[in-house]
């Protein structure tokens, strides 16, 4: 008993107490920024490393939605054009903000990034519960949200809380790429929601395709036919990022 009392103390608090001004320190990769400037003359190094094809050049642009945080186009750009930092605020309402350029900084990119409607404010401020899809993810993203709700981070404590049914949900969070097979699994979910609902896609899979973009075996049609109200990049999307982005989303 003593020895566990002793365990405890060491172990300190466990929750992270205030989780708006948590940090995530590197090796984690998050908002990269984009140097300005010209990149050197015949130079696609950055394009030949980046495995989703979220970056273009002349001019510089990176794609958070497709983008996986792996490094790999920092570590092979011999200019020093993209540099990652820690800043784990990635949410947006809008796909197109996901698509950043040179100059725009962690700060500035989390500012604009969400827009928190009064009437989702009104109605989920205080209360959120979600159900989360998996669309033939790889489980990385499922574990990372599933993290949200652990003693560490938390997320009951704002009110959000994933729920065993649509039919008790008043959102759904989308992971994976969507294969054909989960595709109308997860148009019936979203149909079993009431309304208003809210969707949020997580990780890179979900918001474009991922590693498995240019997949056959893909129907991404769900994200045509629905209006996605929260995108929130990463592969997968640190709880930090996902928590932050739907307190966000809900002017908490
Ligand atoms: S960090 Fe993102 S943009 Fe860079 S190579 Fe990896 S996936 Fe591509
Ligand atoms: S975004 Fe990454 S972690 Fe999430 S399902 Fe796809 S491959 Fe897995």
């Amino acid at each position: 008993m003593l020895d566990l009392l002793k365990l405890r103390k060491r172990h300190g608090r466990p929750v992270i107490k205030d989780l708006r001004r948590a940090e995530v320190k590197a090796p984690f990769r998050g908002f990269p920024l984009l140097r300005e400037g010209a990149c050197p003359d015949g130079c696609d190094q950055c394009l030949r490393a980046c495995p989703t094809g979220a970056l273009s050049i002349r001019p510089l642009r990176l794609d958070l939605g497709a983008c996986l945080f792996c490094g790999d186009c920092e570590t092979a750009c011999p200019a020093g054009m993209v540099r990652s930092t820690p800043a784990h605020r990635l949410g947006a309402s809008k796909r197109e903000t996901l698509r950043i350029g040179p100059g725009e900084t962690a700060a500035s990119f989390a500012a604009k990034a969400i827009g928190s409607r009064r009437e989702i404010r009104r109605l989920f401020g205080r209360s959120l519960k979600l159900r989360q899809v998996s669309a033939a993810g790889c489980n990385g993203c499922e574990m990372e949200l599933g993290a949200c709700g652990n003693v560490n981070f938390d997320m009951g404590r704002f009110g959000v809380d994933f729920v065993a049914s649509p039919r008790h949900a008043d959102g759904l969070v989308l992971t994976g790429p969507i294969s054909r097979n989960m595709s109308p699994a997860l148009k019936d979910a979203y149909r079993s929601l009431g309304t208003p609902r809210v969707v949020v896609a997580a990780g890179a899979c979900a918001i474009h395709g991922g590693l498995f973009a240019e997949s056959v075996d893909l129907d991404r049609s769900f994200l045509a036919e629905t209006p996605i109200d929260l995108f929130v990049p990463g592969c997968p999307p640190h709880p930090l990022t996902f928590i932050r982005a739907v307190l966000d989303f809900l002017g908490r």
